[in-house]
Order: C-alpha cells, then sequence, then structure tokens
C-alpha cells in the first residue's frame, strides 16, 4: 500500500471510535505511518512493525494473546491482509503473545533461542516459531530486502533486530527502550555489555534519515540510540565506582542516580531496578 492510501485510512480511522473489543482487556491499536508500505502499531505491549504489499502482509511482534483480534481488526483498517510473515523479535509475552493465533496462516520466524525458551516455558506447538535461524537471514518482501540480524546476548540471548534496507527502517523490539532505561533480561541471557555492543553495531547501520521502531516508547532516530548509549555507559559507571569503592546494592539504591537521568526512569523500569540490573550484571561477570 502506498503511503497516501495507508496515511488517509489511518487518518479517517482515527476520527472513529474502535470496533467492539472482543475481551476487556484488549487495548485499542494506534497506527503511525513510518514509510511507504511501512507502519508502527502501538497499543499493550511491544511496538508492532507492519509492512504491506503485493506479497503481503508482513508484521513484526504481535503483542499479548488477549491483542489477537485488536491486531488483525488494526491490519484491516490499514487495508492489510492477514499476515503471511510475523517475525518475532525476541521470547518475551508482550512480544510473542498473539503467535497461536497467526500461525496457521503465518510463516513465524524469530532466532533459534526464542522457540528453544518458549517450548521451555511450556508454549502450545502452535504459537511456536516454525522457521528459526542462527545468525540471520534475510526476507524478501513487498520489493523491501528485510535483514533479520541476530543480537546476541544483549535484551535476551535471541534477540533480532530487523532492518529494511530499500525503506532505511529499522526495528530494534528491545534493544531500544526509547527514552527510558532498558529492561535487560539476565536470567535469559542478556548482558549490559552485549546490549551496548549491539546498540552501536545498530547505530553503525543507521543514517540520520533512518527510522527506527523500538520496542517500546515512541518512534526514534538514530540520536535516540546514541543517547541510550550514553545513559547506559554513565550509569553503568556510577555502579562499577560504587561497588569499586565496597558499596552494597542497597546503598547505590538510596543514593540514586543523578538528576539528569530522572526521566529514563519513568517507564517501565524505575531507577531502582536500572541500579539493581547494572549491579546485578556486574556481580554475574
Ligand atoms: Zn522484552
Amino acid at each position: 500500500m502506498r503511503l497516501q492510501t495507508l496515511t488517509a485510512t489511518i487518518s479517517a480511522l482515527l476520527l472513529l471510535s474502535t470496533a467492539a473489543h472482543a475481551n476487556d482487556k484488549s487495548v485499542p491499536l494506534r497506527a503511525q505511518p513510518v514509510a511507504d508500505g511501512i507502519a508502527m502499531l502501538m497499543g499493550a505491549g511491544g511496538n508492532i512493525g507492519v509492512s504491506t504489499g503485493e506479497d503481503g502482509t508482513l508484521i513484526i511482534d504481535d503483542q499479548y494473546d488477549y491483542q489477537a483480534e485488536e491486531i488483525a481488526a488494526a491490519l484491516e483498517r490499514l487495508g492489510a491482509e492477514p499476515p503471511r510473515f510475523v517475525i518475532n523479535t525476541h521470547y518475551h509475552g508482550d512480544h510473542t503473545g498473539s503467535n497461536a493465533a497467526f500461525s496457521a496462516a503465518a510463516t513465524v520466524l524469530a532466532h533459534d533461542n526464542v522457540r528453544i525458551r518458549m517450548a521451555s516455558l511450556g508454549a502450545e506447538a502452535a504459537a511456536l516459531p516454525n522457521l528459526t535461524f542462527d545468525d540471520r537471514v534475510t526476507v524478501y518482501v513487498n520489493g523491501e530486502t528485510i535483514s533479520v540480524v541476530h543480537a546476541a546476548r544483549g535484551h535476551t540471548d535471541g534477540d533480532s533486530i530487523v532492518i529494511f534496507n530499500d525503506s532505511n527502517v529499522m526495528h530494534m523490539g528491545d534493544h531500544l527502550f526509547n527514552g527510558s532505561f532498558p529492561y535487560i533480561d539476565l536470567d535469559a541471557g542478556g548482558t549490559v555489555q552485549g546490549y551496548i555492543e549491539n546498540l552501536l553495531w545498530a547505530l553503525e547501520e543507521t543514517d540520520d534519515a533512518t527510522r527506527i521502531i523500538p520496542g517500546h516508547g515512541p518512534l526514534a532516530s538514530a540520536d535516540d540510540i546514541e543517547q541510550t548509549i550514553e545513559v547506559l555507559y554513565a550509569t553503568r559507571e556510577v555502579v562499577i565506582r560504587g561497588v569499586g569503592d565496597g558499596k552494597s546494592v542497597e546503598q547505590l539504591v538510596a543514593e540514586g542516580l543523578d538528576e539528569e537521568f530522572a526521566s529514563w526512569g519513568k517507564g517501565f523500569i524505575n531507577e531502582e531496578r536500572w541500579i539493581q540490573t547494572l549491579y546485578k550484571d556486574l556481580m554475574m561477570q
């Protein structure tokens, strides 16, 4: 679908109240155009990337299981078919929850460890990715060359960063909580150092015009990746120094971080949890 049509459809629909919800937990999805034929859906859980066009619909991440009907409705409002491809950036339930609802008609693609982790947590067979890869894989759809690249030991051990090479769009999954401290799943192979290295890698893949769909938060640019890297380095430094001075995690939490980081603690991970993450990560080295 061309951008004009997409934008017109979205504008028209923003004026209408959304259809009756199938589930009282479900959250309406707000669509934002990102590039020609590419949109972002924001609602509950991770942001969804959507590619629409002559080959069908590809979505990146699919929020919670109770969002499946909302996602289908949002795609319909965009004039898109039900998904033919679903890419999971990682295994967390707010990014893979609707897999089972779409997998009868869609190929569900993810890193090997996404399937392994979901299976070990007891996910039903229909929810598991049915096409997995190790290092990277390329999807050719809707005139686009889409690189799905493993971002190792970052947010988890099975994350991918997705690059739309022709449209200069990137979906970073939970390697970007735009403007907030990130959740790093240390118990699932995530590390702070790996997370920073993956951000540095992603930054290299961008230019000033790259539009970035973050896992959480508003649409981003390369500047937002850079800012996140700076904040991660600066706050990690505080914890490294404190530990060097013999401080406990309780002391570090009590002392807190500089006021300049206050806005970063207003998301899912507050300042206390971020300091605990940095501390625990350091202790795991
Ligand atoms: Zn996550």
